[in-house]
Formats: C-alpha cells, structure tokens, sequence
C-alpha cells in the first residue's frame, strides 16, 4: 500500500480524486508546506476577495455594505459552509470569535446547565489554552469549579465516578495526533451526567466529523488551519439543537441579542446560534475565511482523511528507511491518525529550522518533536516522497548544526 518509489508515487497522484482541489491553492513555487494544521495556505480566490471586499464593498459601498454587501449575514452564512464539513445541521454553526473565546462561552454555558456540578475534565496533554481558558472561567462563575487536567487513561474513569459536570476533549490532540472517539467519549459523558464539548481545531478540514450523530452537546474550532481561513480568522462554534434555546453566551454582546438595532436597555438571547456572536463581526476575516472553507465544495472528508493517513504513513516510512533509528516516532496507527505526526529528536528545533530553509516547512513542538502535517488538499505524493529524503540529508549533512538555526523565534 505504501508506494516504493518516486514513480509509484506520481503514479498515485495521477489518479488522486483530490486533484482537482489542488488547483485551488497557491502554494509558493518550490516549497512543500508541510504545516498545514497550523496555518494552511492561501487560496486563489483569497486575494480577489479581499480586494473586492476592501475596494468595492467598504471604498464605495461604505456602511450601506452591512446590508448591501450581506456583511452583518457573515457569521452565519460562513457558518452554514462549515456546517457540512463538521456533521452539524445548517443552522448549527456560527462563525465568531477565536476558539479561545468560544471555549469560554460554551464551557460558561455548559456550567450554566449542570448548576449542581462543578467539576470540568480535561486532558493534561489539552492544547495549553483550552486549559488555560478553563482556569479562568473557573474563578468566574461564582460557585466553587474545579479544572481536572487527567492524563487520557485516567480521564475515562474520572469521568464514570459522575461527579463532573463537563468533560472538554479536543477530536484530535494538537502534539499526537490521535482522533479520539466523539460518539464513545460524548456517551460515556452523557452516562455520567456530565456535557462534552469538542475542541476541533486539528481535525476540521482533515477527518470526517459528525457532530449530529454523536450527540455533541458543544464545539468550536479553528478558521486558520485545516480550513485556510488565514491568519487570526475567526473560528466557528456549535451548540446541540437540544440545547439552542437554553444554553446561553456569558459574552451576551449586542450582536447576540434578539434585536442589535432596537438598542433595547436589556438583554435578550438572539434565535438560533444569532446569540453566540458577541461584537461586531471581523467581516474582512470573514470574507477571508468563507474562501478558505469553499476550497472544501465538492470535496469528500473521508478522502482527505485516507489520502492525509497515506501520506503520513509514505513519510514515517521513508524517514525510517532513509534514517533509520534517528528519530523517535510513536505515531498512532494510522487510522487512528489526524493529520499531523510527530518524530522525537533532541535537535528537533534546530532540524525544523534547517529544514525549511532547504524548502520543506514543518513545526517544531516542546520539548523536542518536529511536527508535521499532511494536508491532503493540496500536497502530493511525490513531494512527501521528496520532503522525506531531504529531512534525512539535512540530519545526515549536519547543515542543522550552524548557530543560527538553534535561534529561537516568538513563533515556533
Ligand atoms: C490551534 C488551536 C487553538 C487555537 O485557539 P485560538 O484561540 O484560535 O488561538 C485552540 N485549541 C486547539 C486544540 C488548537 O489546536
């Protein structure tokens, strides 16, 4: 099933059922971007859109655009486009905030729901600010709330004592890359008398999600990566129909309420996911993001997630073949496998930086691994093929050594 060679690899590519999305993105000539989950890349249509959007709508259309331009339908209509791609109703996303803000909304709101309880379950190994946010939220909400951070073996069974009133797990870690069971984890929550809200910041854009079907009471994720919304775009949010008309937003901003323009002395919960919204909606960002997600029209997530795994898998393999023994690699199996792997070196830092600069861009992540990811969207075969031959001529040449790539940036 792994290709042997580069030709097999073309091979594979010439018949690729994600090819035609590929045209779709503009990748800098001569790079393999392996960093998709943290940033993904520009799409054609991105920069007409802006353009548009910045001289038409707000250089001549000024604040009529708000209605003209359909900016104050923004949040939902971009949320109705990621609504597909996450397994949720139409009307069941919202695009607002960043997911750190949506994580505090939602936990806020689940805490509401669950008054007697004030437990909230996490995984130690969470992406830092889903905890951080929950431990905010905790001095906040008025009644005694604890944030249990629990390494993944112990979450389950901290989970069956029934004491929590929230259980906060992200579809796919941000370090590991294991997809996590929504349907069996939101189960045994819903078991133990407590609500799960899923962070899907890794895994939307890159493994089919199914918000709907596995009960999810709450979701956000992330506009930037998988989804090619560009830097800082907003993220997106999902509450259960169940809970739509009884879960509520803390951040209760005139956005969110029934009727912004009425400018009434009291609040009241807009309809739907209208009450999510908070401030007046980052409709550049929007329009930016609404062509990173219709990069995904057409395009089949279970396909992403077969040809992401094979790809992942294709460059474990080479880099093993290739440098055998250099790296540790502890990668879940396969299909089990976001989109994203990690390898262990304790040069990692150094590696990842002497490696994009010979072209393959990937991350590096505390203490010491070299993260890569695999969007399937737009990378092929033969360039992972590539990309892993050059990691191991770049750990063989000792290029990685000169000072100047052991110097650490703002951002890794
Ligand atoms: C990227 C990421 C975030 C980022 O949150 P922002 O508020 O957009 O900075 C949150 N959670 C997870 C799991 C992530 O991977």
């Amino acid at each position: 099933m792994i290709p042997a060679s580069r030709a097999a690899c073309e091979a594979l590519d010439a018949r690729d059922p994600l090819a035609f999305a590929r045209a779709r993105f503009a990748p800098p000539p001569g790079v393999t971007y392996l960093d998709g989950n943290s940033l993904g890349v520009l799409p054609r249509a991105t920069a007409a859109r802006l353009a548009d959007t910045v001289e038409r709508e707000w250089g001549r259309g000024l604040i009529g655009s708000w209605n003209a331009a359909g900016w104050i339908e923004a949040p939902a209509r971009v949320g109705r486009l990621i609504a597909p791609l996450v397994g949720a109703d139409p009307e069941g996303v919202i695009a607002a905030d960043t997911t750190s803000a949506n994580l505090f909304k939602l936990a806020a709101a689940a805490l509401e729901l669950r008054p007697e309880r004030g437990l909230v379950l996490c995984d130690a190994a969470e992406f830092p600010t889903d905890l951080y946010i929950l431990q905010g939220l905790a001095r906040f909400v008025g009644r005694e709330v604890e944030v249990r951070a629990l390494p993944q073996a112990e979450l389950g069974p901290a989970l069956d004592a029934g004491e929590a009133a929230l259980l906060v797990l992200s579809h796919v870690n941000y370090v590991r890359g294991d997809v996590r069971d929504m349907a069996a984890w939101t189960a045994r929550a819903h078991a133990a008398g407590a609500l799960a809200l899923w962070d899907l910041s890794h895994s939307t854009g890159c493994v089919p999600v199914e918000l709907g079907a596995s009960g999810a009471d709450f979701a956000t994720g992330c506009g930037y990566k998988y989804l090619n919304g560009g830097p800082g775009a907003p993220a997106f949010l999902y509450v259960a129909p169940r809970w739509r008309d009884r879960a509520g937003s803390p951040l209760s901003g005139w956005m969110g309420h029934a009727a912004p323009f009425a400018f009434e002395g009291g609040y009241r919960p807009g309809e739907g996911m209208a009450r999510w919204l908070c401030g007046t909606p980052p409709v550049l960002g929007l329009a930016a993001l609404e062509e990173g997600v219709r990069t995904f029209e057409g395009v089949d997530l279970a396909a992403v997630a077969a040809k992401s795994r094979a790809l992942s898998e294709l460059f474990l393999h080479r880099v093993d073949a290739l440098a055998p023994g250099a790296f540790a690699m502890d990668a879940p199996p396969a299909a089990e496998r976001g989109g994203h792997v990690v390898l262990g070196h304790p040069h990692a830092y150094a590696l990842v930086q002497a490696l994009i600069e010979a072209g393959v861009v990937g991350d590096f992540r505390r203490p010491d691994l070299l993260r890569f990811g695999f969007a399937a969207p737009y990378l092929t075969f033969a360039e992972v093929w590539d990309a892993a031959a050059l990691l191991a001529r770049v750990l063989e040449d000792g290029r990685w050594r000169e000072p100047r790539f052991a110097v650490r940036a703002a951002v890794t």
